[in-house]
């Protein structure tokens, strides 16, 4: 039994144990593994991309709101400008220059009203003629040159740049004053670009001049700096300046590092026909590139959580389901040795040939029934039965027969007899009788009637027909008796029956 189960827990519990479960758990594992990898990959991409793609969107929109509060403002100095040009005191000025006064306070007026920081008017060659306030020099940006394609084109025109001197983003608006068809002069004014920060979450504006340099930036550091080519729709920038400290990252082309801290970006530029300025969104994209960092980390752990839980659940079901082989086999074990343990205690007790239970059982029923007889005074008689020559039988038919005549025997007995009854095979053809509540006359009557079967129910064989007669010596228990003297007792009598004749009953 036990050589049976050892091998179930002799090996190996983690392991499958046959080959082609151990090849078919390892491919599913190794599938899932792959399954979960790509999977995880893909779904961490499009995370990024999506991300990417929202900010992107965020950063266009704070630029392009940006664009619209600039071009706003540069809108509202061209109408000054145009006005200015076009007020009766510049034109009456133009035609006899030695009364300014009127002009002059019409300029200042305007100057303070509006916060310009600069108003000038300008004859053809370049000369000042007015000027707001007095004794402001020429900016950088050349008027001159602005004033002269304004009167030439009769057009207006605007500049956006950065003053380094004032560290200042500003505009300049110079519009003709016309005589006729033909400008005579321009009025040329200044003001400055405050801050346009959106104050938007993560996001930073740049705004690029002409030239492509920054020229306003909510973060000063960036000043002066130019913005990569890509970035730009003009021309490269003029020689002298610094580009933005910009690397590519090599994770995200979308992504950008800038500065010394190699901060992510993602930059987006607003693209007008404005030819002045441009406004790029600089926004802070660490979150999103920390995930693109993480993504193998992530996809790794995804991989291994799943390959982890389907091993865990194999080897559940595996282990359940060895310890329910096992279980089965100790229970079939058990079972057989009950059934064995019925089978030896039956063979112990009982008689191969005749099936009737042996000496040792009858002296246990014989035992049982003295005490009984002791304790309840039931009366009980037993009866020794020999069949009668025997010997003879055997030597006449052959040993089989004689073997069949002692079934026959003990068969016809047991149709006989009671079920209470109890019939024991104690030798070769010696049998004895237990009768229980049984008294001497009611035990002769029942043998006697044996007598009759046994005589009257011969053994029909194919060949012949066998008939046989039995003695037997009956006698009563008493509660003095022990086994032996009962079966002394009994023996005794059958001796008598067999001296008188055979084919009877003695009674002790
Ligand atoms: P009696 O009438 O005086 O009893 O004569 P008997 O021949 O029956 O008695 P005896 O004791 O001389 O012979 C008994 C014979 O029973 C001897 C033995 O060979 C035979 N015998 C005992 N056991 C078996 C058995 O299991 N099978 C067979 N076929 N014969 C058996
Ligand atoms: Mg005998
Ligand atoms: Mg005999």
């Amino acid at each position: 039994m036990t050589g049976g189960s050892m091998p179930l827990h002799s090996k190996s519990r983690w392991l499958p144990q046959d080959s082609f479960s151990f090849g078919a758990i390892t491919l599913l594992l190794l599938a899932v593994a792959l399954f979960s990898w790509f999977t995880s990959q893909h779904w961490i991409n499009q995370r990024i991309l999506t991300q990417l793609q929202e900010l992107q969107q965020q950063s266009y929109l704070v630029a392009a709101t940006a664009t619209q509060d600039l071009q706003q403002g540069s809108g509202q100095i061209s109408d000054i400008a145009q006005t200015l040009a076009s007020l009766s005191s510049t034109r009456q000025f133009l035609q006899n220059p030695r009364q300014p006064d009127a002009l002059q306070a019409d300029l200042d007026r305007f100057g303070e009203r509006f916060r310009l920081n600069g108003i000038w008017l300008i004859d053809p060659q370049g000369q000042v003629l007015a000027q707001s306030p007095a004794g402001l020099a020429l900016p950088s940006f050349n008027p001159a040159n602005g004033a002269r394609q304004a009167e030439q084109h009769g057009q207006p025109l605007r500049r956006f740049v950065f003053e380094p001197g004032r560290r200042q983003a500003t505009f300049y608006y110079a519009a003709p004053v016309m005589q006729g068809d033909r400008p005579a002069a321009s009025v040329l004014i200044r003001a400055d670009v405050q801050g346009i920060s959106r104050q938007a979450f993560r996001i930073e504006l740049l705004v690029t001049d002409a030239n492509g340099i920054i020229s306003l930036a909510d973060n000063p550091d960036w000043l002066l700096h130019t913005l990569p080519e890509r970035h730009l729709r003009s021309a490269p920038p003029p020689s002298g300046t610094m580009p933005l400290p910009i690397t590519m990252s090599p994770l995200l082309p979308q992504v950008l590092l800038l500065g010394p801290q190699k901060a992510p970006v993602l930059l987006a530029t607003h693209r007008t026909t404005e030819r002045d300025y441009q406004v790029h969104a600089m926004a802070n994209a660490e979150h999103i590139y920390q995930l693109a960092k993480e993504q193998d980390r992530l996809a790794a752990i995804v991989t291994l959580a799943a390959t982890g839980s389907l091993w865990g659940g194999l080897l559940t079901l595996l282990t359940f389901k060895r310890d329910r082989r096992h279980r089965l086999t100790v229970s079939r074990a058990n079972n057989e040795l009950v059934r064995l343990n019925q089978q030896l205690k039956q063979m112990a007790t009982t008689d191969f040939l005749t099936h009737c239970p042996n000496r040792r059982a009858g002296e246990t029923r014989l035992q049982f029934e003295l005490a009984n007889l002791l304790r309840h005074h039931q009366p009980f008689c037993i009866v020794m039965l020999d069949i009668d020559h025997f010997k003879h039988i055997n030597d006449q038919y052959g040993h089989d027969t004689g073997d069949q005549v002692l079934r026959h025997f003990a068969k016809v007995s047991r149709d006989t007899i009671r079920d209470t009854d109890f019939l024991a095979r104690i030798g070769g053809e010696e049998f004895l009788l237990i009768l229980p509540q049984t008294t001497r006359q009611q035990g002769m009557a029942l043998v006697q009637r044996l007598l009759d079967n046994i005589a009257g129910t011969p053994l029909y064989l194919a060949d012949k027909t066998v008939g046989y007669t039995f003695s037997g010596g009956l006698t009563q228990g008493r509660e003095e008796d022990g086994i032996n003297d009962l079966l002394a007792r009994a023996d005794r009598a059958l001796y008598q029956a067999k001296e008188s004749g055979r084919c009877r009953i003695c009674v002790e």
